[in-house]
């Protein structure tokens, strides 16, 4: 038989779970499904700040992705390298997929803004490896100062208090005095900087809600440094400014938690798009190809409300597929209606370390432990939508301090 063949690329949060819904949705023998994605498993992008800092390990928030895959889905290891829409065809690294639908779900990438040295010098949040190399780096750092007593072994400077670098730093505040232990280093001589070029922390927030992160990290031994940019990474530390005046901070680990942008397959695929990020029409497709959807970190949707583009998050990417999956079930059927995205808010959560947080739920503020406990909900329905009460009671969070 002709089945109508779906190609997804990309297992995170938006490609896997489009992925399950189609699954459920449609019978084997009305389309071929392929998944794709460079690993055999799935991570949990908003966890990556526990592996980073070494807080949680980073299987626990891996999953394998066959798992959670039925036979009505091929799983693709991987890597993606172009996308050719004119000859509905995609480039792997070891072969190519034709496909009659595309669905784009390649995720987020680290946008350095071109600044001198940080793509050299400085680590940053973007997948398990990476966060990987963070916990080893700042371990080895504080084994080395055990021989070499140099102060800047022990500085870590974090660029960017967005709601990934303030999580991050909430992480560092329990685990740097276990590493302190561990190595016998004195806390006061580890210093835990974080630099952010906008006059406030978590720019455009609610100003309670980041006066109680910020009393919260600095009783951690946070310093932050507002209103100061990142100018430059060098093997030694990082270049800030703030206005005129230009200061050198020596540091052994500079993490750019300042920027994210949308897969630079995008760009490269020749699809009309500002930094990774395009431009998806209300079904969420690409507007001059009606073959390929695009959802994740590499779409942009309008809030209406304010005119910009929706923050790329985890939690728009999952509605994203709720709806590309129904969509695409439509097109292989033929019949139906398409639906229109509509973006359904439910709040923000940031946690400061695993037994605190602060955000906004239901547009209520919450704080403390009511805060942690509502994360640690969050995280596990995430879990949940990609792979039921299983995947919850196998990777979930129930520690609630
Ligand atoms: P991703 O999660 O980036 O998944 C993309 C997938 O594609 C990955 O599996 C990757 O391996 C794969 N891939 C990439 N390139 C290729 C290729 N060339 N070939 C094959 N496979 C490829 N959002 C929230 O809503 N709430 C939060 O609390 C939150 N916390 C966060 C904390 C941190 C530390 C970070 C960094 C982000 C957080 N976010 C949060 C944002 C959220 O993680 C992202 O918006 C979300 O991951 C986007 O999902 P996605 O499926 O588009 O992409
Ligand atoms: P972001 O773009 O939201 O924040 C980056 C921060 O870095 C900004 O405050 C910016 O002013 C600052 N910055 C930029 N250039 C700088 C420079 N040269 N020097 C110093 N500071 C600089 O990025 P993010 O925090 O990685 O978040 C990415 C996305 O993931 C967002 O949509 C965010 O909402 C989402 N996210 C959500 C959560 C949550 O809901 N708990 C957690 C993490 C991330």
């Amino acid at each position: 038989v002709n089945k109508p063949k779906v190609v997804i690329l990309g297992a995170g949060y938006a490609g896997l779970k489009t992925a399950v819904d189609l699954q459920k949705k449609l019978g084997i023998n009305e389309a071929a499904i392929t998944l794709v994605n460079k690993n055999s498993y799935h991570y949990e992008s908003t966890w990556l700040h526990e592996a980073a800092a070494g807080t949680l390990h980073h299987d626990k928030m891996c999953v394998d992705i066959k798992s959670l895959l039925n036979s009505k889905v091929t799983f693709v290891q991987d890597t993606v390298t172009d996308i050719k829409k004119d000859e509905q065809k995609v480039i792997l690294e070891n072969g190519e997929l034709e496909y009659d639908y595309l669905v784009v779900s390649l995720g987020f990438e680290s946008e350095t803004f071109g600044i001198k040295g940080l793509k050299e010098h400085a680590f940053s949040i973007a997948n398990i490896n990476a966060c990987r190399e963070i916990r080893e780096h700042m371990e080895y750092m504080f084994s080395k100062y055990r021989t070499e007593q140099r102060d800047e072994l022990l500085t870590i400077v974090v660029g960017g208090a967005g709601f990934t670098g303030i999580e991050f730093l909430g992480e560092l505040g329990n685990r740097i005095p276990q590493l302190c232990e561990e190595y016998a280093v004195p806390r006061e001589k580890v210093r835990l900087i974080c630099v952010e070029a906008a006059p406030m922390v978590l720019p455009g927030f609610d100003s309670d809600l980041v006066e109680y992160a910020v009393a919260h990290l600095e009783k951690k031994g946070v310093e932050f440094k507002i209103g100061t940019a990142i100018k430059e990474c060098t093997p030694e530390g990082i270049v800030v400014a703030k206005g005129e005046e230009v200061e050198e901070i020596k540091a052994a680990t500079v993490v750019w938690a300042a920027g994210v942008r949308g897969s630079s397959l995008v760009e490269k695929a020749g699809f009309n798009a500002v930094r990774g990020r395009v431009m998806v029409t209300g079904d969420l497709r690409l507007p001059e190809d009606d073959k390929v959807f695009i959802i994740g970190d590499c779409a942009a949707i309008m809030n209406p409300e304010n005119d910009r583009p929706y923050p790329p998050t985890a939690q728009i990417a999952l509605q994203e597929a709720e709806v590309c999956a129904k969509n695409v079930a439509v097109l292989v059927r033929g019949k139906g209606e398409m639906t229109e995205f509509k973006f359904d808010n439910k709040g923000t959560v940031c946690s400061l370390g695993h037994d605190d947080a602060m955000g906004v739920v239901f547009g209520k503020k919450i704080y403390g432990w009511k805060a942690s406990f509502m994360k640690k909900v969050i995280d596990n329905r995430s879990l949940f939508l990609l792979g039921g009460a299983g995947l919850v009671m196998k990777k979930g969070k129930f520690k609630v301090f």
